[in-house]
């Protein structure tokens, strides 16, 4: 890092002017090196964002595939009929390539001189303590977990679902790949809900650093990825924290294509009634553990899934007809 230091007598050298890069961890002087290696604070934002973004992405992807190829790991599969072909993966790959390019890059590549013009910190250092950042970023999951709900459930609705949402619902039964496997108009309308908390947040108390903004954006991926794994282990996170929703919750979702419109917590889900399939679901499985022989339980899952499976195509045809306004109709879906 001297050496970069001592290298350029860029602007940006002189914004670190009295800096003590002795009293620096490694992580910030890190930082510091890439700002003033790259020159130019919105590309070295922008690069950094991007890479973060899809580094994050298909490097948390790549577990599920290995786990998907793996029989042994079959018995904690939620849909254990349903496995992902390599060409369903790779097509898959390719559609989330196209609008991380198409959309995420541009958004992305604008996000830095946006986040400054609401006095975000970018370059700066040192990063704010853990006790700053983790409240914002619990504020960050809330914002956009509440958002996701009341958005979600319009992109079920009429024209929306059936030109934008429907292709987010290509797969009944996810994988990790598939959560960002979306109509390029979803990854913007839903990616408002991860952005716009830490705008808001910092246009109104003009305290966050984009370093917290990034820790809350992987934190997000994790959960996106993992709630489309389409795997429920025992020591999956909601198995520990009741209220988190995980694969367990959102792979109803793709399996019965109502009920579970939120992301990371199931509390919205359920002060509005729009788990009541879901638990009855879980119930009638649970009763079938306690009276069943292991065969017999199994057999009954298969069965109550293409059951609900069935319900779910019926309840998509009726979603794809209904109007926006129609709120007599909305019932029936939910
Ligand atoms: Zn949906
Ligand atoms: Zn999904």
């Amino acid at each position: 890092m001297a050496a970069a230091l001592n290298g350029t007598t860029s602007a940006l050298t002189e914004l670190y002017a009295g800096t003590d890069f002795s009293a620096l961890n490694w992580f910030e002087q890190q930082w510091v090196a890439w700002y003033i290696y790259i020159g130019n604070p919105i590309v070295a934002t922008g690069l950094m964002s991007f890479l973060l973004h899809e580094i994050v992405y298909f490097g948390r992807s790549i577990p599920w595939i290995i786990i998907d190829a793996m029989p042994y790991f079959r018995k904690w599969k939620l849909q254990p009929n349903k496995i992902p072909t390599p060409a369903e993966q790779w097509a898959c790959t390719k559609q989330v390539l196209f609008s991380h390019f198409t959309i995420e890059l541009p958004a992305i590549w604008l996000f830095h001189p946006m986040a400054e013009s609401f006095g975000m910190k970018t370059y700066q250092v040192p990063f704010p303590s853990l006790k700053i950042m983790a409240p914002q970023i619990f504020l960050f999951f809330f914002f956009e977990d509440f958002f996701h709900f009341v958005a979600h459930q319009a992109l079920h609705t009429g024209v929306l679902y059936k030109h934008i949402h429907k292709i987010h619902h290509k797969y009944s039964a996810p994988f990790g790949l598939a959560a960002e496997y979306a109509h390029p108009a979803e990854v913007f309308i839903l990616g408002a809900g991860t952005i716009l908390g830490p705008i808001l947040y910092c246009y109104f108390t003009q305290n966050l650093h984009i370093v917290t903004v990034y820790i809350w954006i992987v934190l997000r991926l994790f959960q996106a990825i993992d709630a489309h794994s389409g795997y429920d282990f025992p020591w999956s996170l909601h198995n520990i924290v009741p209220f988190w929703s995980g694969a367990e919750h959102h792979d109803f979702h793709h399996m019965a294509f109502t009920n579970n419109f939120s992301t990371s917590f199931r509390w919205w889900d359920r002060i509005f009634g729009t788990d009541t399939k879901y638990r009855e679901y879980r119930a009638r499985v649970k009763a079938a553990k306690k009276a069943m022989t292991k065969e017999q339980q199994l057999e009954f899952e298969r069965k109550l899934m293409a059951q609900v499976e069935a319900e779910g195509i019926v309840a998509e045809a009726e979603a794809e007809k209904m109007s926006l306004l129609g709120g007599n109709k909305k019932n029936k879906v939910q």
